[in-house]
Parts: C-alpha cells; structure tokens; sequence
C-alpha cells in the first residue's frame, strides 16, 4: 500500500513528579530533605531517512505515544529521563498542524443559543445531526499551518516536546523552611494532531528511454510552458506540465523525469533519484517508440523498463500503468502495434502521434479517469 497523506496523533512524555523525602539515617535524626527531581518525558522526533518512500507505517499506527520520566526518588535520587522516540519519514514529508483541543479542554458549547439539546430531537433529526458530525470534511492543507518540511536527509523535528520533570523537596530548603514538603508536578508532555503530506512531483510520471517522445508528448497535453517547480528533495529537474481537464473542471499533473536508463535501480546515471520520485506517482505511464527508431524493440523497451523498476521496489509493479503507443505516424507502426497488443492482451495502450497531435484526446480524458476517478 502506497499511503501519500495521513493524519496523526501525537502526545510526548510527561515529566515525572518531583519527590517529598527526608534523610533517615542513624545517627541523623532530623535530616534534611532528599526528595530528587523527576526525569524529562520523552519527545516525538520525526527524522527524514531515504530509505522510507512513503507514509504507510501510519497507517498502522496513527496514534503516536512517548513514554513519561518517572518520578523522583528519595535519597536525593533523579527520576530516570524516558527515552525520545523517533519515527523515521520519507524525505519530502511536510507536516501541518491541526486544531486540536486535549481531551479535558471545555468540549461544551460556548453559545447557548446554538447549543442543541439532543433529547428534544426526533430520531431522524439526530441521525442527520450525528451523521453530519461523523461525515467530517476532508482536510484541506492550504488551510493549515505547515510546521516542517522535512527536504533534507537526516533533517529532524521535534513534533512533540516532551514535559520537564518535577522539583522535589532538596529545592526548598531554606533558612525558614528545614523540613520542606513542597515539591512540583511535570510538566505535560505536548500534544495535537498533524497532518502529514508526501510531497509528490506529479500526479503522474512518464516513464521511458530517451528519444520515445516523452518532452513532445507533454508540450502536446499540458500547458505549452510546463514549470519547473523548485524541488529541495531532488537533484533532478523534473518538467511538470498541468494538464486541463476542462469538461471535469478540473486538472492533473504530469511529470517528465528526465534519466531512466538500464541499470537504474544499481544507482547508475540519475537512477535512485529518479525512481524515488517515480514512486510518488499515483499512476505510470510508459512511453514507447511504436515505431522502433534507432534499433528499438517496443515489447523488449517495455519489459526492460518495467524490470528496471520493480528491481528498484517490486511495490512499482503494484501502481496503476498504462502504455503510450508514440510515433504511430511513422511507416511500420501499426504492424509493431499489432505484435504488441497480441502479446499484451489485457494492457490498456494508446495509439498517438505525440508529434502530430493524434489520439491525445483519448489518452488525456483516460489520465484524468484514473488520476481522480472514474465519475
Ligand atoms: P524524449 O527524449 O523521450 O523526451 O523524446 P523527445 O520528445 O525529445 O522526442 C525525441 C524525437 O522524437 C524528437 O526528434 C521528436 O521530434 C520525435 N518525436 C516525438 N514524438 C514523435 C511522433 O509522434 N512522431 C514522430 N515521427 N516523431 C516524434
Ligand atoms: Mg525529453
């Protein structure tokens, strides 16, 4: 499962109380105070590691959980600190923050007007009411605060602090005051909810060799001057072409990620880098010369391709694909065609002519079908 987005919950470590206690020892009857201070609670750390490509493991585990310091001890004894801990992240996670009130804030209404009593409402009126409370909207992240953005390998943030221990008794002592019992609780370990989003290149990826027409075929689809966004997390520069979807109201993205050769998966060229990002895609679109120029073999591009990245994450072979048939314009295209659609019976693939314009139409209302679904 490829997870891009999710929403968590974070609450660090208390700290542990501070501790009230006296000396006893033998030949000291009235020792002085030995109440030690609590440990520090433990800190939610996230940590951006290249080795992590998405956010599945949070999937599994939303709620996120810090142990707290224990609490002071006699004999003037420290409470031992609890350990941070730390949640490793793909390079590219942003983390936003949500409104978040902790369990035991004032949950009542503060108008009174507004405030609906449930017990004078018909069954039907609380289903609607309840059903409306359950059917939150989706999170909207341009509407929320972006705490970090973690681009850089290794990089590091603090999500949750966790809360400072108690003083005991040793603290206050004083010339008045010889047998203090005064001491203080730990501070709260922090806590909220987060949104976490993978930033994505694009919506889609283009994948093929070099010369197959993939720069022709986005000049062709998207806007004629496809923006080259900034992207901290990559060495690559990748051309991102918007393509509208006018009768949906509507838009995707489509990437031109220069750099897949053989041997990509062994880091050859741009390959690691190129593939970490092909991996955020939502969808694969493998683009082939038809027409086989310079020697090409389409069946072969497309199997050496295909293997190419599921030896990178055998998880590529499991994302939504399709095939772009380029260079149907050429003599020889159809009959290679042919070959190739009775190999692959099932294979969704779209005859065009990047160069000429042809069967574009096709090809983009299918991008948008399987990008943002079929209505
Ligand atoms: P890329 O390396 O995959 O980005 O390929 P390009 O888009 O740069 O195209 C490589 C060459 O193929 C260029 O000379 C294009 O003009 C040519 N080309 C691309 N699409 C077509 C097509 O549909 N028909 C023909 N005849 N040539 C094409
Ligand atoms: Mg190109």
């Amino acid at each position: 499962m490829f997870v891009d987005h999710i929403k968590v919950h974070a609450k660090a470590g208390n700290g542990g109380r501070g501790c009230v206690a006296f000396r006893r020892e033998k030949f000291v009857p009235n020792g002085g105070p030995s109440g030690g201070d609590g440990g520090r609670g433990g800190s939610i750390i996230f940590r951006a590691d290249p080795n992590v490509d998405n956010l599945v493991d949070f999937y599994y585990q939303s709620n996120l959980k810090a142990k707290n310091g224990e609490h002071g001890q006699g004999k003037s004894c420290y409470g031992r600190a609890a350990e941070d801990v730390i949640y490793h992240v793909p390079i590219g996670t942003i983390i936003y923050r949500m409104p978040f009130e902790a369990a035991g804030a004032e949950t009542a209404p503060r108008d009174t007007e507004t405030y609906i009593d449930l017990g004078t409402l018909s069954d039907r009126e609380v289903e609607v009411l309840e059903g409306r409370k359950v059917r939150r909207p989706p999170v909207n992240p341009a509407e929320l605060e972006v705490v970090a953005d973690l681009a850089a390998p290794g990089q590091e943030f603090v999500l949750c602090k966790g809360g400072g221990g108690g003083k005991g008794n040793v603290h206050f002592k004083s010339s008045t005051n010889r047998v203090p019992t005064q001491f203080t609780e730990g501070e709260e370990g922090e806590e909220g909810e987060f949104y976490l989003e993978l930033r994505k290149i694009a919506d889609a990826g283009l994948v093929g060799y070099p010369n197959a027409g993939k720069s022709t075929l986005l000049s062709q689809i998207s806007n004629a001057h496809p923006k080259i966004a900034p992207y901290p997390f990559t060495t690559l520069t990748p051309h991102i072409g918007v393509v509208e979807l006018p009768e949906r109201y509507s838009r995707v993205t489509v990437a031109d990620i220069p750099g897949l050769i053989e041997g990509a998966h062994e880091n050859v060229g741009l390959g690691h880098d190129f593939l970490r990002h092909i991996v955020r895609c939502k969808l694969l679109v493998f683009v082939l010369d038809m027409a086989g120029t310079e020697g090409r073999e389409p069946l072969e591009d497309l199997q050496k391709l295909r293997k190419e990245l599921d030896l990178y994450d055998t998880k590529l072979s499991e994302r939504p694909w399709i095939v772009v048939a380029n260079k149907m314009d050429i003599e020889g295209a159809d009959v290679k065609l042919e070959q190739f659609t009775t190999r692959y019976k099932k294979l969704e693939v779209f005859a065009v002519s990047a160069d000429r314009g042809d069967g574009l139409d096709a090809l983009k209302k299918r991008l948008g079908e399987l990008i943002l679904g079929v209505e």
